[in-house]
């Protein structure tokens, strides 16, 4: 029998991620017959484009099946190369880019290519959940730079500075972000920028949802701004979100050539190549058409703009509006050191288990993120849903 006298100090150290398990625990009461509404996990509700899906069809009748080259086929990286100039106006070569399982992975392998034992990662908090334990997992510190909704969750840049030490070696910046849905400025993001190149810093830029702005906004990422900062930004990318693709398991990575060099040899020793026909699916998705991607955005924008008024409408919720993603992070401090229906809600886990028992909706605590007195719910679902959630939301509340 398995017990911890077998396994590492690091596989002891190892907890689920916060969002699978929460939607792992609404997927098991759904099976026990409950009728739970899940707003715990980040995956669009619109199928795959029926173009994507083709692809890969065609992929597996063309005998496309085997291995390909561990940091993936010449054909996507060049794909990948032609869409972000196309998107950030920014050059890259094939030979900077790894494709790998996923921008999970695509992180993962950054991580460990980046980090030597006690590297400072600085990470703006709200984060996403994986960050800090996919860092330490590499051997490396998180450090939390916190960020409130009052001010849109923007940092403050002297606090930023004040967190650097001699042992930091990187920026993570993620916008627009997962769970808050915001979106730093330009100003922010070229005020971070100066502050990684005059400490010599390397950003670790994760524009997974760059696809996904609201108000006519356009992404900023670092790369753009001049030529030491294309050199010193890694971007992790993919087609889960932009493509409704998170199935399929397709991410990368984009960094100076011997880095890139370095993550195709961890791969290669790690995994080898991701799935050759979900290679073949993310090449359809980044040269086919690109409707589809306008055509979820409006529909993300549309729930957003319905959402965001209706939780402020309620008791004791403060919602800031997200100006991108498929998620929103309402403050619900007021709600802390109640007692509903015999249940003490001290903080924000004890309020999403209130409401999963009580409302049967699933959504993710603020803590799991580094925000206490918030709360995630993903967006990512039908209007019906939405609607439905939020009036038993507000029942359970009241
Ligand atoms: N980065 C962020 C901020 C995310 O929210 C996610 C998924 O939830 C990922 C990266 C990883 O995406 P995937 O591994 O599905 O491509």
């Amino acid at each position: 029998m398995l017990d911890s006298r077998i396994i590492s100090t690091l596989g002891n150290s190892l907890t689920a991620s916060p969002t699978m398990a929460m939607s792992a625990l609404a997927s098991k009461m759904k099976a026990e017959g409950k009728d739970v509404l899940s707003f715990a996990v980040g995956e669009p509700d619109f199928p795959t484009p029926p173009h994507i899906c083709e692809a890969a069809k065609r992929a597996i009748d063309d005998g496309q099946t085997k291995y390909t080259p561990a940091s993936g086929t010449p054909a996507l990286r060049k794909a990948i190369v032609e869409a972000t100039q196309r998107d950030l106006g920014v050059s890259y070569e094939p030979e900077q880019v790894v494709v790998s399982n996923g921008g999970k992975h695509a992180l993962m392998n950054i991580w460990r290519i980046l980090l030597n034992p006690g590297d400072e990662v600085v990470i703006f908090a709200p984060y996403w959940v994986s960050y800090p334990d996919q860092v330490q997992i590499a051997g490396g510190v998180p450090v939390v730079v916190p960020t409130s909704g009052d001010n849109d969750f923007q940092p403050d840049l002297e606090e930023l500075k004040a967190k650097i030490t001699r042992r930091t070696v990187a920026i993570l910046l993620n916008s627009p972000s997962n769970p808050a849905g915001s979106v730093f400025t330009r100003e922010t993001i070229e005020g971070i920028a100066r502050i990684a190149q005059s400490n010599g810093l390397t950003i670790v830029s994760d524009e997974i949802y760059k696809h996904i702005l609201f108000d006519g906004r356009s992404h900023v990422s670092p790369a753009q701004l001049d030529d030491d900062l294309r050199e010193r930004t890694i971007i992790a990318d993919g087609v889960a979100k932009t493509y409704a693709m998170t199935g399929w398991r397709i991410g990368w990575l984009i960094a100076p050539k011997h880095f890139a060099k370095q993550a195709g040899s961890l791969q290669s020793q790690e995994t080898s190549n991701p799935c050759s026909i979900s290679q073949a699916a993310a090449l359809a998705a980044l040269t086919g058409p690109q409707d589809s991607v306008g055509q979820m955005r409006q529909a993300f924008e549309e729930r957003r703009n319905f959402i965001v008024p209706a939780l402020n409408a309620m008791a004791g919720i403060n919602c800031p509006n997200p100006g991108g993603a498929f998620y929103v992070l309402p403050d619900i401090t007021a709600h802390l050191g109640r007692t509903l229906k015999g249940q003490q809600i001290k903080d924000s886990f004890d309020f999403c288990s209130y409401l999963l028992d009580e409302a049967l909706v699933s959504t993710v605590h603020g803590s799991a993120s580094g925000s206490e007195g918030y709360f995630r719910i993903s967006f990512a679902c039908s209007m019906e849903q939405i609607k439905e959630g939020l009036r038993r939301i507000e029942q359970a509340l009241s």
